[in-house]
Formats: C-alpha cells, structure tokens, sequence
C-alpha cells in the first residue's frame, strides 16, 4: 500500500470502521460527563461574573469611544463601519449595565434560570466579538489582529463553556471576522495575514476553552466520586460503629437474660470493691441459687428452664436499685453487689426476692406451671472494710451452700467471723 494514499489509503475498512467507533463512543462519553458538571460548571462561572463584568466594561467603552470618534482611528470620512460598530457598542454596553443591576438586585449568581443559562454564552460572545470590532476598527491605525486574538484568549480562560458552544462562538465570529476585514484592510497582503492570524485566534481561544473545560469536568466528576466514596465510608464507619457496641455487649452479658456474664461482673466488681474501699462506704454481696432447678428441665425439658431463668433474672432486676450490679454467674445461679449496703439492709433485698419467687407460680405453657423457691447467701462488709472481691465473693458462695444445706428455700448470713446463720425459717413448699 502505498504512502500516497494517506491514513486512510493505508488503512484497512475495518480498521477506519473501528477508530471511527471509538471516537464516536469517547465523544459520546465525553458529552456525558458534559451533562453531569454543566450545571456546576453554570454556578462557577456565576461566581466569576463581577470580575468578566468588570473586564468587560472598560473593554467596551473604548470601543465606543473608538468607533464614535471616527478621525481618532483615521477612518475614511462618511464610512458606515465604525458608526455601525460604534451603536452596537454602546447598546452592549447599555446591555451589560442593565445586567449588572439585575444580578445585584435578583442575585442571579444564586440559582439557575434562563437568563443565567445564556448568560456565560453571551459574554463569550461579547469578549469575541468585541475583539473583533476593535482589530477590524484600528485597520487604519495599526493593521493587527492582537485585540481579536487577546479576546479569543480572555473567553476561553475566563469562561467556562461547552466545547459546542464555544466553537458555534469561535467559527461565527472568525467568519464576522474575515468579512469585516474584507471592508477595512489597508492592503491585500494585510487582508491575508491578518485573516490567517485570525483563524489562528479562534482555534487557540478554542483549544484553551477545550482544556479549560474537560480540566474542569473531570475535578469536579473526581471531587464528586470522592465525596461519594467519603460518605460510602461514613456509612461504613457508622455501622462497624454500631456492630462493636452490639459485639461489647454480646461479650459481656449473657444473651438469655441480657444480665452481665461473669467475666464482665467480676472486672466490673473490682471496680465496685476499690471505689468502696476508698470512699469508706459499706458493701454487701448475695448468691442466689434456685432450689431443684435441675427437676424442672428433666420433667418439662430444658426450654421450659430456660423460662425459669429468664422469670428468675426479670425478679432479680427488679428488685435491686439501678446502680446495683448483678449478673448470672453459672447456670442458675446470680449474684448482686450492692453499694453501700449493710448486710441487714443487703439480707432485706435476698429475703424479698426469695419470697417474690415462692410466691409467684412460674407459666410454662398451656397447663404447665411450676413453684419455684430458692436459696442465698449474704455476705456484707462494713465501712471502712480492706476487702478483696474475691473474699467476698466466697463468704457470699459459703452462706449460699449452708443455705443449701440448712433445707433450701432460706436466706443465710455469713456475718464477720463467718458463722453463718439463717435469717428467716425456711417454708417448703
Ligand atoms: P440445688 O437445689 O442443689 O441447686 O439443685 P439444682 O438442681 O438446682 O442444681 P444442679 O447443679 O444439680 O443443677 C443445675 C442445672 O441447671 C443443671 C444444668 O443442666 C442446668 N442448667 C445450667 N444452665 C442452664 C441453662 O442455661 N438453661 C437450662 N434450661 N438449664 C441449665
Ligand atoms: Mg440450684
Ligand atoms: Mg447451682
């Protein structure tokens, strides 16, 4: 194949077919992203508008004054260009005045309109077109192109527009562009050069709006992924937040009667013990243990226990001050320690939660009901104790089997010298 035939001599159909393909699909992806950042794209230039405004302005009134003053730019006398150039300034300028007051007035610069959405495409076309006017105007002057290039470079860093748009603006003024020249030119070797300067201007005003605008696009399409993953994460955040409280308390209490599970009693207990010990206050500890729980399982099966507990744990609960500490420490077996407690005071809350157990019979299901009793121990200390939990929590363990021993169904005192003694008679059932 040979070279003359050019890119597309020397490439197969299929291989054009595919490069065209993939133009059109990354076009195609690129109005898109276009679509999604337009509206944003719209605020910010909002925001720039005082300062494009303020640039604008003097631009135009030299216009004005140039064009109205046609000796100054040594335009042959009677010509129609520059007067015609001169009205169309002064009525943009007028435009631009009256667009001031109603952004200062509707703050335009805060929400989308109409007028708003137009809006950056006209100034586009003001900085382009007054360019032009002025590079066509100064002919007699300085034959140049310099304002219509500075302008072509002004609304494509200033701006930012849809790449559509900004070449609809481009093309159309290059073309007001080459005609009006046609009118103004000096000479035919100008009309040449400046023609091709301008041609250059609009494809450098066009290529810097093209960067401008896809640099753009894609921070703000990168900026809004990032936020996105960012509340992705919080979202995460928040619910491992979530699962490690549910995981604490799942590691420290007991999952059938939501009471603390030994481990987390006796680190809690500690606690309770020290503060105790330095505050000066009294301390008292009760072990509960039901009577023949084991019977309850194997007549009415290890469900039916597992309600007996959980009416043992409800009683329990509900009988102690919020600030007490409670907890299942074995199968049926619970402990309390209360804070500053006296043992009389601590025997008083064992005797009434034996006696809330007695008397209420348990409901089991339809026709099951069965009377419960238990047994505690009572151990207590004074203020002023040295005590460990750890003694404590014997002497309490110790009163509980001598209960056990002395019949079930009883409360027991384990009192200084640990002799222990029932405090009231045991009533079987
Ligand atoms: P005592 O009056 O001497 O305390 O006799 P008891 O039957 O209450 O005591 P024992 O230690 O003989 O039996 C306790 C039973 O508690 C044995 C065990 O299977 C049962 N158990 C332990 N944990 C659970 C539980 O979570 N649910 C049920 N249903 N039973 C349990
Ligand atoms: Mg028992
Ligand atoms: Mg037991």
């Amino acid at each position: 194949m040979g070279f003359s035939g050019g890119w597309a001599g020397a490439a197969s159909p299929e291989m054009q077919a595919n490069v065209l393909k993939h133009i059109f699909v990354r076009l195609r992806a690129w109005h898109d992203e276009h679509d999604q950042v337009a509206d944003a794209a719209l605020l910010e230039n909002l925001g720039r508008l005082p300062w494009i405004l303020a640039a604008l302005l003097p631009l135009l009134v030299t216009g004005c004054y140039l064009s109205w003053g046609g000796q100054i730019i040594g335009a042959p006398s009677g010509m129609w260009l520059p007067r015609l150039i001169g009205w169309i300034d002064l009525f943009t300028l007028l435009g631009l005045l009256v667009l001031l007051m109603v952004i200062r007035w509707r703050r335009l610069n805060e929400r989308i309109t109409l007028l708003s959405r137009l809006l950056p495409g006209f100034l586009a076309a003001l900085f382009v077109g007054f360019g032009l006017t002025l590079s066509t105007l100064s002919q007699w002057l300085l034959p140049s192109a310099t304002m219509y290039v500075l302008c072509c470079v002004f609304a494509g860093t200033l701006l930012l527009i849809r790449p559509r748009v900004m070449a609809l603006i481009y093309l159309t003024s290059f073309a007001i562009f080459y005609m009006l020249l046609g009118h103004t030119a000096t000479s035919l070797g100008v009309l040449v050069i400046l023609r091709f300067h301008g041609g250059l201007a609009a494809a450098l005003g066009m290529c810097l709006s093209l960067v401008l605008w896809r640099r753009y696009a894609l921070t703000e399409l990168l900026s809004r992924q990032v936020h996105a993953q960012g509340r992705v994460l919080e979202t995460q955040n928040a619910e491992l937040e979530r699962q490690k409280v549910v995981l604490e308390r799942l590691s420290q209490h007991d999952p059938l009667t939501g009471l603390l599970n030994r481990r987390a009693f006796e680190v809690q207990a500690d606690k309770v013990v020290s503060r105790s010990r330095r505050e000066g206050t009294a301390l008292a500890a009760i072990m509960l243990d039901l009577d023949h729980f084991k019977e309850v399982n194997d007549q009415h099966g290890h469900p039916a226990g597992d309600l007996v507990i959980k009416f043992m744990a409800h009683v329990i609960q509900t009988s102690v001050r919020e600030t007490d500490l409670v907890a299942r420490v074995g199968g049926e077996e619970f402990m309390l320690l209360l804070s500053a407690t006296s043992a009389l005071a601590a025997g008083g809350v064992a005797e009434k939660i034996r006696q809330r157990v007695a008397q209420a019979p348990i409901e089991l299901g339809r026709d099951m009901v069965v009377q419960m009793t238990i047994s505690a121990g009572v151990a207590a200390w004074e203020a002023g104790h040295t005590g460990e939990f750890e003694d404590l929590y014997a002497t309490a363990d110790g009163a509980l089997y001598a209960a056990k021993r002395a019949g079930r169904n009883q409360v027991v005192f384990a009192d200084e010298t640990q002799k222990m003694h029932p405090m009231s008679s045991p009533c079987l059932v």
